[in-house]
């Protein structure tokens, strides 16, 4: 199956993010219809529920979609969705008759709707991801897509006040190890760094290949500074193995920025190469921190 265009991804968020309000508003129905003795409507009182709810007839039409970036998720989704309804149905038939709410049938509601909420968590984040197109030659996502992957996490950091940066990160004296050891080492070197670069990675960052030794970081949540303190120290600390038996000696130079609110991509990629490029003027081997302009 072809990979979805920019604009099914966008309708694709829109949907998570839709069946992720309705269903934690089941929360204030249920108790309506507890209080109230109150119907949540006939069509959510048929055994096919899950099909007629506006999220559900939505994920009929974007399953196979959803299936194509993760179909295990899509699967426990499509589960728990019907779980959560066969227990909103079981709570409200024992409200409409006047009994107390069963124990199991409760558990199985909240189970069901935690259940879900994290399946479309996680599927919120892999179509994030899959906007991005990968590198051939290291594996790792190129800039197409990058704007898409910096707006999703921008929004994400601003909602939950997290910390968001942005570091260009440039290999030192790279054409050197290309005029000494070939193009084809070089390649190899990139593919090494890349590595380590991947390795350094927390469960929220990315990482893309930027240009040709160039690569940018957006890494979420605080400890940035720290994540690329250890990329530093891991490039020193491990040089690449050569055919010839001697190992290539690399370092990096990196400049990080705090990405706020009101950026664009395009200022927060200045203000990092600008810093990057200041760590290159101050001897390489060494990030530089630029502050983001203030009010
Ligand atoms: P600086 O420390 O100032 O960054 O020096 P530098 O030599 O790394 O910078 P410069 O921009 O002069 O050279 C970058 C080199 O990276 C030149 C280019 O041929 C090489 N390069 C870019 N992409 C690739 C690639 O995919 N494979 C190989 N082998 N080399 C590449
Ligand atoms: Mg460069
Ligand atoms: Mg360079």
């Amino acid at each position: 199956m072809p990979l979805p265009t920019q604009r099914h991804f966008e309708s694709l968020l829109t949907g998570i993010d839709q069946g992720v309000q309705a269903h934690l508003a089941w929360n204030q129905r249920l108790m309506r219809c507890a209080l109230l003795h109150e119907s949540p409507g006939e069509d959510m009182m048929q055994p096919d529920a899950h099909r007629r709810c506006i999220f559900g007839k939505w994920f009929l039409t974007e399953q196979p979609a959803l299936a194509g970036l993760d179909a295990q998720t899509t699967t426990e989704l499509e589960r728990q969705h019907r779980a959560m309804h066969d227990a909103v149905r079981a709570l409200c038939t024992q409200s409409s008759q006047g009994q107390p709410a069963s124990e199991p049938d409760l558990h199985a509601y909240e189970l069901g709707q935690t259940a879900m909420m994290a399946c479309l968590n996680t599927l919120r984040q892999k179509v994030g991801e899959s906007v991005l197109q990968h590198d051939v030659l290291t594996g790792l996502p190129l800039r197409h897509g990058l704007s898409y992957a910096f707006d999703l996490r921008q929004k994400d950091a601003m909602r939950n006040g997290w910390p968001l940066h942005l570091a260009m990160v440039d290999v030192d004296h790279f054409k050197v190890v290309n005029d000494t050891w070939g193009h084809a080492v070089g390649d190899l070197a990139l593919q090494h760094l890349s590595r380590l670069m991947s390795d350094c990675l927390r469960e929220t960052d990315i990482v893309i290949r930027f240009g040709g030794e160039e690569f940018l970081f957006l890494l979420l949540g605080s400890g940035a500074e720290a994540v690329i303190t250890r990329l530093l120290d891991e490039v020193r600390n491990h040089p690449m193995p050569m055919d010839n038996g001697q190992s290539l000696r690399m370092t990096v130079t990196a400049g990080i920025t705090p990405v706020l609110g009101t950026d664009t991509l395009e200022a927060a990629v200045n203000r990092a190469d600008h810093a990057m490029l200041e760590g290159k003027l101050h001897g390489r081997d060494r990030f530089v921190i630029a502050q983001a302009p203030s009010g």
